[in-house]
């Protein structure tokens, strides 16, 4: 790897998706891996948040998988060599491969892993003859991704941290955190912009760090509008139409960007259509706030000189997750806050590299550079730089490759994903995936994902490998390793690329790589927003995608001349709500929503066993309205019984006035008593994502 091993490199945090510049340095003995700040990080200057300066302390931890795992007929796990494993997973693909077809297999991504590793994934999946390769996105952004890249062209963040701290107007932070997601983008870039004037408009049914950040308590300025959960397509109707009917009466105050209308969208009058017929006392009452606030709200995005959308899983994570997105575009749209810096609709991803996942194309539906792979020119691109066959229908999704476990899917490759945790009905996921006949897990800790596997790889962690990341504005980035830790170990790209030469006859001409920038090196040969790029113009600063050619800087912000659609155009439409899955009702007559903790990731793999993360909090807990609580009997610091449809979980109970009344809010993050047991595994039509903020629950003394 990299560097003199007493040299501290520089890499980049292996949390949340700002990218955040680190160092990490070699001690004298092999487990000794130490944190240091990196002060010219492009992204943070050295500063950093709890996570990122407790990222080493999983390197070293004495839970860390040393050796391959194989089950033996007992059912327990034994010590295994290395060839023995590779031989037992060829052979078993071969013959899952002999007896159901290609599409038995599902192969799980992560964006835990860096771009180089996704993409020999995605292509081992494909060389395999299936498109039945997913990531964890399908869980967090699915639904921004597809509605960003069908109405403007890309599905990404279209401006930057830097753009918006420098230009940015007012901040509408819908189904977002960044208080506690993305706390170094919160205090260095937007927090910078409030402090000079930005107003904030936070929409969310819990009150949170970045209410408490931007000092949010509906003064004439900032605004907290908390909604009930899944009302947000009633919320923004409201918004549409009260800057509709403004801008009727009095066109001088240009709430509507008419020219921009005009000359750079399409679907305006279906978006009028649709409002037209609106109630919007009746929309406020569903939103369970007073119209005023909404309207107010309105006036103050459309009358802002530059307004940019912060949107998070609040708003994607929903059965109508592409639409609620949709209507934000809309909005963006109409009032042309989009092409120029300070504006944009902006999604902030939750890990690493989940942006890096998607581009490299470690989707069912598309191919790197988000070519669609029903596309036939896209796919014959790929086709002739790989020199084999990509198969031409898109293929299962993660959950409904979950969905197909020992039915039409019979195997299952994971990298780095924790899907009995962090799929929706986790109970059901665990009857599931027994029921499947082969499973190799490739993973740094005994994931509880793990614990159901045939073989289990014991892989090393971020700090000990080189690569590529891509964070949440498109910025490409270099993460470089120290030495191994455990030497019986390896990196995910050498196990992929051992399994690959050996399990096809040309395996050697598709997945022999000397180390990750000989695979990054042919990554932007099919990735045309990459295809500028190289490991030595990457440096240290990175680069924002699209680098089409090598003397391109890349973009901070996106679509100032057209949109990347057919038409160059960005797209209108106009949207019906549609209210979640599960109301509330006699039986459980709460809504259940779910959100991640700053001091936890995820499923907790690796911040559970960070005993800095873990100390601030230990066990899962459910946020209680006083009133609620009041009604249920419930004292704060009780013990409850949290039950939905699906299951129950037993945590304590914070009463607090966070959280809006008749909602109950907890987290995925802890194994045993994990939000996941209750949530509702309803998908997206489009994009295939589980509704993991709305779910019928009730509560009762424990
Ligand atoms: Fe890491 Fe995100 Fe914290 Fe930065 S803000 S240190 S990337 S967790």
């Amino acid at each position: 790897m990299s560097g003199d091993t007493h040299e501290p490199v520089k890499t980049i945090c292996p949390y949340c998706g700002v990218g955040c510049g680190i160092q990490v340095q070699q001690g004298d003995g092999p487990g000794d891996v130490q944190f240091m700040p990196w002060g010219g990080a492009p992204v943070n200057q050295g500063r950093i948040c709890i996570k990122g300066g407790a990222a080493t302390e999983v390197v070293d931890h004495e839970d860390r998988l040393t050796d391959p795992l194989i089950r033996d007929d007992s059912g327990e796990f034994r010590e295994a060599t290395w060839e023995e494993c590779y031989e037992f997973v060829v052979d078993e693909l071969e013959r899952i491969h002999e007896s159901y077809g290609p599409d038995s297999m599902g192969f799980f991504g992560s964006s835990k892993t860096m771009n180089e590793e996704n993409y020999l994934l995605q292509k081992l999946a494909r060389r395999y003859g299936t498109n039945n390769v997913d990531n964890c996105t399908r869980m967090c952004h699915a639904s921004t991704v597809w509605a960003l890249r069908t109405s403007l062209g890309a599905g990404a963040m279209t401006n930057s941290m830097t753009d918006l701290r420098e230009e940015c107007d007012l901040f509408w932070i819908q189904g977002a955190n960044p208080g506690e997601q993305h706390p170094i983008a919160n205090s260095q870039y937007f927090r910078q912009a409030v402090l000079e004037g930005a107003t904030v408009i936070q929409i969310d049914p819990h009150a949170n760090k970045t209410t408490r950040s931007f000092q949010i308590d509906d003064t004439e300025r900032h605004q907290h509008l908390q909604l009930n959960p899944g009302t947000d397509i009633p919320l923004l109707t409201i918004v549409l139409q009260t800057i509709l009917e403004h801008h009727e009466a009095n066109p001088e105050d240009g709430w509507i960007d008419e020219a921009f209308v005009e000359a750079r969208t399409e679907g305006f009058e279906d978006l009028k259509e649709t409002l037209a017929d609106v109630d919007k006392e009746a929309a406020a009452e569903e939103c369970g706030l007073p119209l005023e606030k909404i309207e107010l709200a309105a006036e103050k995005y459309a009358s802002a000189d530059n307004a940019a959308i912060f949107t998070g899983m609040g708003m994607s994570q929903h059965a109508c997750g592409v639409d609620n997105v949709q209507n934000e575009i809309n909005l963006a749209l109409i009032t042309g806050n989009l092409g120029r810096p300070g504006t944009g609709v902006n999604p902030l991803r939750g890990q690493n590299n989940v942006q890096g996942t998607c581009d490299v194309g470690a989707m069912p539906n598309v191919l790197p550079g988000y070519q669609l792979v029903d596309d036939d020119e896209a796919r014959t691109r790929v086709e002739n730089v790989w020199g084999f066959e990509i198969p031409d229908e898109p293929g299962l999704t993660n959950v409904e490759i979950s969905h197909q476990f020992g039915n039409a899917v019979r195997g299952l490759y994971v990298m780095g994903e924790n899907p009995v945790m962090s799929e929706p009905d986790a109970t059901s996921v665990i009857e599931r995936i027994q029921d499947l006949e082969f499973m190799v897990v490739q993973d740094i800790f005994m994931t509880e994902t793990a614990e159901y596997a045939d073989v289990v790889l014991p892989a090393t962690t971020w700090a000990e490998r080189d690569g590529t990341v891509t964070n949440t504005d498109r910025r490409v980035q270099r993460m470089r390793g120290v030495d191994k830790v455990h030497e019986n170990t390896k990196h995910d790209l050498e196990i992929l690329s051992t399994v690959g030469m050996r399990l096809f006859d040309d395996g050697a001409k598709h997945f022999d790589f000397d180390d990750p920038e000989a695979v990054f090196e042919e990554l932007r040969q099919v990735c045309p927003s990459y295809h500028g790029m190289s490991y030595d113009r990457l440096g240290e600063d990175g680069i924002q995608w699209p680098c089409y050619e090598p003397g391109d800087e890349g973009d901070p912000f996106l679509y100032e001349h057209e949109f990347d659609t057919e038409s160059g155009k960005g797209h209108i439409e106009g949207i019906s709500h549609t209210p979640p899955a599960e109301t509330p009702d006699d039986e459980y007559p709460l809504i259940l929503t779910t959100a991640r903790l700053e001091e936890h990731y995820n499923t907790g793999t690796m911040s559970r066993r960070s005993p800095t993360l873990n100390r601030q909090t230990p066990e899962n807990f459910v946020d209680v309205h006083p009133n609620d609580a009041e009604r249920y009997g419930i004292e704060d610091g009780d013990e409850v019984v949290l039950t939905s449809r699906r299951g129950e979980i037993t945590v304590e109970a914070q009463v607090t006035d966070d959280i809006k009344e008749g909602v109950v809010w907890t987290t995925p993050h802890f194994a045993a008593a994990s939000a996941n047991v209750l949530t509702n595994d309803v998908l997206d039509e489009r994009a295939k994502i589980p509704e993991y903020k709305a779910a019928a629950a009730d509560i009762e003394v424990g």
